[in-house]
């Protein structure tokens, strides 16, 4: 194994870590994948008899697949690339400027979706890059089943399009980005969002901002500079996965 292969390995199984422990999906369902650059292999959480569950992911559950989902590096015996691995696949197919695709289960999200309401913008300052997802508006896939097909993944990637995130449908989430921290923050950013809507909603009287703090948020956005490589995030989104490190990270003793 190279050590570029160790360190997205790594990467991948720190972002399952991370999620896992906010709660974002149940138990050992979900799983984060990265492109290996220059090639066309994907590094993806696998599934198997000895898992334990996505907040405990090590960089050894971490397999080598190839863009048709079968694995050509089990690593430790047992391990088989996720059912849905061609969420994954496919939209490293349609999207080439994508390094991370990230599929979870998060519970308040996947609400919004079994009650067909919109997440709204309803904050400003609070959290600029989740209320530009509202903003732009979030797709919305319409089946609730297992993407265990090539044809279910190309259907929710075009669904998708350019998004960085895709709910679900009595699901859940699937997000995708120029790096694995970068599409789990995505994935972070959209259940704030939803947690916020849920809660508000519940209040009554839950209303966008106004049209015109939507446009400044909307154009506000930071610069997006140079040709994405899959490599870590760098100033704010950097300092802002650090925190998320350390605040999951399980307490010494
Ligand atoms: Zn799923």
């Amino acid at each position: 194994m190279t050590s570029e292969i160790e360190s997205i390995s790594e990467r991948v199984a720190q972002a399952c870590r991370v999620l896992g422990t906010l709660d974002l999906t149940r138990a050992a369902t979900g799983h984060v994948s990265a492109r290996i650059p220059g090639t066309e292999r994907i590094l993806i959480r696998a599934r198997g008899p000895e898992e334990i569950g996505v907040r405990y992911t090590s960089a050894e559950e971490v397999v080598e697949v190839d863009m048709d989902g079968r694995v050509i590096d089990a690593g430790k015996s047992g391990l088989a690339a996720p059912q849905e691995v061609f969420i994954h696949t496919e939209i490293y197919r349609e999207r080439p400027e994508v390094h991370s695709v990230i599929h979870m289960h998060p519970p308040t999200v996947m609400l919004f979706t079994i009650c067909c309401k919109p997440l709204l913008p309803l904050y400003g300052a609070y959290d600029p890059s989740s209320a530009r997802m509202a903003i732009d508006g979030i797709p919305v896939f319409d089946r609730s089943v297992l993407i265990n097909s090539p044809s279910l993944g190309m259907r929710l990637a075009k669904t998708m399009g350019k998004s960085k995130a895709c709910m679900m449908h009595g699901h859940g989430v699937t997000t995708a980005g120029p790096s694995v921290e970068q599409a789990a923050l995505y994935m972070i950013q959209l259940n704030d969002l939803a947690t916020i809507n849920y809660h508000a909603q519940l209040l009554g009287g839950a209303k966008p901002i106004s049209k015109e703090d939507q446009d400044i948020i909307s154009n506000s956005r930071p610069k997006v500079t140079g040709v994405a490589d899959g490599s870590p995030p760098k100033g704010a989104e950097a300092a802002l996965w650090k925190y998320y490190c350390r605040v999951t990270q399980p307490a010494e003793g």
